[in-house]
């Protein structure tokens, strides 16, 4: 057994990467000892045939990158959001009628998000994390067994490897073996959805508009990318998803073609395509003994919004509050104290956000003529009051409520 670390963080993707810079990383006023483990070996995730994922960086999540000194290494690689439509649409590639629009005007403190493709995300914060001296790294080895003793946690990985920190942060992804060990229980339902993933090319450029078009089946997001090209969030049945995902590439790409429309002209698939089971989970409660979860580990939501990180980045930045307030007094970082302040924090945003993403999905996924009418009439009445749709932005932006400093742009 090696000396015992401040912090293990479990998982290398971007919520635990975020985690080490949050608590170790070189911007930080007094770093933390943190090692981070993960069964992968995250150098992998930077390619972009490993999820081919984008995200849309809400304007706090943007701060946050900022005070960790990752914003520059990517902004290059991110496209603004100019402007933002939702339609409602009763058939694939039928008549969409606009209901909601976000423009320039209502984003007066500039864009309320940049979408930036996850494989510069994972490379920018990887290599920050790698450069800091106080971030170790063990990849390649999964953690089997977990201790959570009440004045010190441990963690043996596959190798036989003994670690021991005074608190275990979780990014293990949606499965969360830490959050399993810990006994925390999940509720939530998985959706009969799956989101399909792909990046396509087109003829006219976006000028930054992204497109949420709701169908019968789920949503259909097109998402601007740097360049004349857009990524695509296509949530679908899962059996007729599994049918999209086993066809000819040619014949997905004529099937993408038809729900995209053709307002961008001549549209091409550039990449492979994902699929992703969708669902919504929480945990029950976010810490155990010596153990916070962040991230999936705590949290699974459909992409409709394009949060789910986004709320990781909140956790994690509530949770480097709470832990550098208790160091900064020579406390015990690992404390029931300190978990409770971080589970107070974290627990209604994320029960509130979660519901409003399940009730959005189920209300547009509705076929029903009177909720039908309801739902356009709703959005239509939105979509013509200024401070309404102000407020959205700001929410959108995650730049209301009780923010930690990361997210304000301060360091920690
Ligand atoms: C289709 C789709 C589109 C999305 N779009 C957006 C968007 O636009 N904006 C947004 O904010 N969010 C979006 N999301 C959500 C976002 O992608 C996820 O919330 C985020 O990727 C979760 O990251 P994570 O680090 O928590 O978990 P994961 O990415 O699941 O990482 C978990 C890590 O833990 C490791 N691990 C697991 N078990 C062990 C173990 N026993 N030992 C060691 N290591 C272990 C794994 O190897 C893995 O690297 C989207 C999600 C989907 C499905």
């Amino acid at each position: 057994m090696t000396k015992p670390h401040d912090i293990i963080v479990i998982g290398a993707a971007l919520n635990g990467l975020a985690a080490a810079l949050a608590l170790g990383g070189r911007h930080v006023k007094r770093p933390l000892d943190v090692v981070v483990v993960d069964a992968k070996d995250p150098r992998a995730f930077s390619t972009n045939a490993f999820d081919g994922r984008a995200s849309a960086i809400t304007a706090a999540a943007r701060r946050m990158f900022e005070a960790l000194g990752i914003w520059d290494k990517v902004a290059h690689e991110a496209q603004p959001m100019a402007e933002i439509i939702v339609t409602d649409s009763a058939v694939p590639g039928g008549a969409r009628p606009v209901l909601l629009q976000f423009g320039e005007a209502d984003m007066k403190g500039g864009p309320s998000s940049h979408m930036i493709e996850n494989r510069f995300l994972y490379g920018a914060m990887l290599e920050a994390a790698q450069a800091s001296p106080h971030i170790r790294f063990c990849v390649g080895q999964a953690v089997e067994h977990y201790h959570f003793k009440p004045g010190l946690a441990a963690v043996t990985l596959a190798d036989g490897t003994a670690l021991k920190a005074s608190l275990i942060v979780a990014a293990d992804g949606r499965n969360s073996p830490a959050r399993e060990a810990a006994g925390i229980k999940l509720v939530g339902w998985p959706y009969d959805q799956m989101g399909l993933v792909a990046t396509v090319e087109h003829e006219l450029p976006h000028n930054g508009r992204a497109e949420e078009h709701f169908t019968p089946s789920g949503p259909f997001a097109i998402l601007p990318l740097p360049g004349n090209r857009s990524s695509l969030v296509w949530s679908e049945r899962t059996e007729q998803a599994q049918r999209m995902l086993a066809l000819p590439m040619e014949d997905f790409e004529e099937e993408l073609k038809l729900r995209f429309g053709t307002h961008l002209g001549e549209v091409k698939l550039i990449s492979g395509r994902h699929g992703y089971p969708l669902a919504m989970y929480l945990a029950e409660t976010f810490t155990a003994p010596r153990l916070a979860l962040v991230g999936d580990a705590a949290h699974v939501l459909h992409p409709l919004a394009g949060l789910g990180f986004n709320l990781g980045l909140r956790d994690v930045a509530a949770l480097a509050d709470c832990i550098h307030d208790a160091a900064g007094l020579g406390l015990d970082i690992g404390s029931e104290a300190v978990l409770d302040r971080y589970t107070q924090w974290r627990r209604f945003d994320t029960v509130a956000t979660g519901a409003m993403m399940d009730g959005m999905n189920r209300l547009f996924a509705n076929t029903n003529p009177v909720l039908t009418l309801i739902r356009r009439a709703g959005l239509l009445a939105v979509n013509r009051m200024g401070g309404m749709k102000s407020m959205f932005v700001s929410e959108a932006a995650g730049i209301s409520g009780d923010l930690p400093r990361l997210l304000r742009g301060e360091r920690v």
